[in-house]
């Protein structure tokens, strides 16, 4: 039996990994996405109330938001969006902010995300193309450790910007970074992602990756990651939500360790990012 129970109240459900666009460009925003990923087909249409009714439909209760700048000059566009997202949906919409590395006033920008009360950082190396251990993501990670993670995009066999190989070699050199690699450890790469990043302490996400690849593989990656360091996520709005949830009701998982991927990991991830904003500053952690 794969279908959420969380209509009758016994399965609680965080996604982890969306993407939401204001209405004015959402269809054309998704649809570039499609278009990096070589065309895929892309399921909805980005918008913040579509998320909302599929999301309600199957009992997913809240939602982590990860606006990407695509370019220097639109971080504070995309994250004046995603305050707006999460203001009006308080503890619906969780958002990190974008950044982009290449941002002339990156130190002032980090700041800012910090002290508005985003969660933290979504880099999507790939899209920004920029290196994700180049001079200007290390900058950046100079200044987040040990305040604000780190959501990346990683993993594209394609390019040389998000390898799981790289953000080694970055973790190595900032210990302190806290980092969640979305699609369980690097698209496309995961034999590379388990290689790499195991043993890092890393967080990863289930998103666009049984629309990929095999289960085994995907067990794989969440034995080498653990299940208590796995969140769900869907990736809206490429792929059907309801089919991500399937997936991972599929997963030979004990309802405990089920319970945990669904939910259980985010919130304990949130809960410690909120105790940390509270013990610094009152006003920080406003946003989720
Ligand atoms: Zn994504």
């Amino acid at each position: 039996m794969v279908q959420n129970t969380s209509k009758n109240g016994s399965m609680k459900i965080i996604d982890a990994h969306v993407h939401i666009y204001p209405d004015a460009i959402a269809q054309r925003a998704a649809q570039s996405t499609c278009d990096f990923y070589d065309g895929l087909p892309g399921k909805f249409d980005g918008r913040l109330d579509t998320l909302l009714k599929e999301e309600e439909r199957l009992g997913i209760v809240a939602a982590v938001m990860l606006p990407v700048a695509v370019t220097p000059d639109q971080t504070q566009a995309v994250n004046r969006f995603a305050e707006q997202a999460a203001l009006s949906h308080p503890g619906r919409i969780l958002p990190f902010a974008g950044l982009h590395p290449m941002d002339e006033n990156l130190e002032k920008e980090i700041d800012e995300i910090e002290q508005r009360g985003f969660i933290g950082i979504k880099l999507h190396p790939d899209i920004q193309k920029v290196d994700i251990n180049g001079p200007e993501c290390r900058r950046l990670a100079a200044r987040v450790q040990g305040r604000l993670p780190l959501y990346l995009h990683a993993g594209d066999d394609r390019f040389h910007y998000s390898n799981p190989e790289r953000i080694a070699r970055l973790m190595d050199d900032f210990p302190d970074l806290e980092v969640i690699c979305a699609h369980m450890g690097g698209w496309s790469e995961w034999p590379q992602a388990r290689k790499y990043l195991k043993g890092r302490g890393i967080w990863v996400d289930t998103s666009s990756t049984m629309e990929f690849t095999s289960m085994e593989q995907a067990m794989e990656c969440l034995e080498c990651f653990t299940v208590e360091r796995t969140f769900f996520g869907t990736d809206y709005p490429l792929w059907s939500t309801e089919r991500a949830v399937r997936n991972v009701c599929a997963m030979p998982l004990s309802e405990e360790q089920r319970e945990a991927v669904f939910h259980g990991n985010i919130e304990r991830f949130l809960a410690h990012r909120r105790a940390k904003a509270c013990a610094v500053c009152g006003s920080r952690g406003i946003l989720f």
